[in-house]
């Protein structure tokens, strides 16, 4: 089912988020209402905090495949980012913090484990946008957000707007 989108300021996105069985019948349930979230939105990635669950898992869509009828949805679950190499600077956005785009910085290859539905271990050797997703989803999954990324100076710039944005979300806390 389609879910709401948490936005910042609601506490489930600051929370760390507990690892999930695949065996969990809640699981197949939170990656269906992702996979259905994700359909509808503009962006390629979401994490289960974003839609209200605090459990690992998260889903990309595979832009860079060209052929859009060739691209499916992506799951993972407890995924554990291994190794990092290189670096990438390029303009984030984010469903929960509706038109900010700022610059992170990533890593540009990252190593990582992650099961799927079924409970199986698999490895990924990740580049570029894929790597840059699953760092800023799996970030999700610690309670991170990436305006927590950007420079000091950006971040002072944002602090304002972003404050206003989080006292309107519902049980809307601190922000900065
Ligand atoms: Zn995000």
């Amino acid at each position: 089912m389609i879910q709401k989108i948490r936005l910042i300021g609601d506490k489930v996105l600051r929370k760390k988020a507990e690892p999930i069985s695949p065996d969990n019948p809640k699981t197949k349930q939170v990656v269906q209402d992702l996979l259905d979230t994700l359909a509808v939105n503009e962006e390629f990635a979401l994490a289960a905090p974003q839609i209200g669950h605090s459990c690992r898992i998260f889903v990309i869509n595979p832009i860079w495949i060209e052929d859009e009828d060739k691209r499916t949805p992506m799951v993972f679950i407890n995924p554990e980012l291994l190794e990092y190499e290189g670096e990438q600077f390029m303009l984030e956005g984010c469903l929960s913090i509706p038109e900010i785009y700022e610059k992170v910085k990533r890593a540009q290859i990252v190593k990582f484990r992650s099961q799927d539905l079924h409970g199986k271990w698999k490895n990924y050797t990740i580049r570029e946008l894929f790597a840059r997703a699953a760092q800023h989803e799996n970030d999700h999954l610690d309670g991170i957000l990436f305006v927590d990324r950007i420079s000091p100076i950006r971040r002072k710039l944002l602090h304002g707007k972003l404050k206003k944005m989080a006292s309107t979300t519902k049980d809307g806390v601190n922000v900065g």
